[in-house]
């Protein structure tokens, strides 16, 4: 079965976020688990944990079909090391709140080389920075998102998510997010049949399908390969339907949470009716 929702509010707390969800009709959902664009969050408090645990179950939507994303601050591949130490601190806290809630995946940008260092260092900090926060929790995998490969973010290439990959250490607790604009926009190819199953096989080739955790379903305002990241709503930009329809008829994307992070939310009911009507029920 395909598990598709949308990118909720959390306003008011975490707790409101598997609410939002219900009244789109969501089999699955993404939320900050504290503001995106602050580096520094109160602690969840222990009321707000167990509503959000509680909300979860009367809602039917498992944990692992939920997808936290990190904070837009957070650079676990920066050429400093100040910033370097901000971000892996950051990015502790980010896992630790996912721990407490109760969720098995945190999704995350790779990082930026910020013309300082090489593509390759920097890939490799990301890798180390992963290693240092897996060695410090449990229960929780880290899930690289792709990228469009704006400006100097990494992991808008196959190889380097491989690459991130293979210099992780714990292999069980790292996976990938495809983000369908990203993807589109980094120079991938999705909008016919033929295409995505290209597509796709190169992913499955350098990086595997095994490690495939989550989706961002978004359609792209820029071309492909423009490196540009800008979202549309659903068969109005530029990669079209068709490859919704083939996500939505394709098994490999079973069971994972696949979220829309398109632009006009209140688009999002009528989106996810729309998906399950091309298939996935
Ligand atoms: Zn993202
Ligand atoms: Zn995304």
């Amino acid at each position: 079965m395909k598990r598709v929702g949308a990118h909720v509010s959390a306003a008011g707390g975490v707790e409101n976020a598997p609410l939002n969800a219900q009244k789109i009709g969501a089999k699955a959902f993404a939320l900050f688990t504290k503001n995106q664009r602050q580096w520094r969050a109160k602690p969840l408090t222990e009321q707000s944990i167990n509503a959000f645990k509680a909300n979860l179950i009367n809602v039917g939507i498992a944990p692992e079909h939920v997808l936290p994303h990190d904070s837009y601050l957070i650079n676990l591949g920066h050429p400093e090391q100040e910033g370097l130490e901000k971000s892996r601190a950051a990015f502790l806290d980010e896992m630790q709140r996912c721990e407490q809630l109760g969720l098995p995946l945190l999704n995350f940008h790779p990082g930026s080389h910020l013309k300082k260092i090489s593509e390759e260092e920097s890939l490799d900090r990301i890798a180390e920075s992963i290693n240092l926060a897996l060695a410090q929790t449990t229960g929780v995998t880290a899930v690289i998102e792709n990228t469009a490969g704006q400006g100097t973010n990494l992991g808008h290439r196959f190889d380097h998510l491989a690459h991130i990959i293979d210099k992780v250490e714990d292999k069980n607790r790292v996976g990938v997010c495809l983000d369908t604009c990203h993807t589109f926009t980094a120079g991938y190819d999705l909008r016919t049949t033929e295409a995505c199953e290209q597509t796709f096989a190169e992913f499955e080739q350098i990086v595997g399908f095994h490690y495939l955790r989550g989706m961002h379903l978004n359609d792209s305002k820029p071309e492909l390969g423009s490196r540009v990241d800008r979202h549309e709503s659903l068969g109005l930009g530029k990669i079209g339907m068709a490859c919704f329809d083939y996500i939505m008829n394709d098994e490999r994307f079973d069971e994972i949470p696949m979220v829309l992070e398109t632009i006009d939310d209140s688009l999002w009911a009528e989106e996810i009716e729309i998906l399950y009507g091309l298939g996935g029920k």
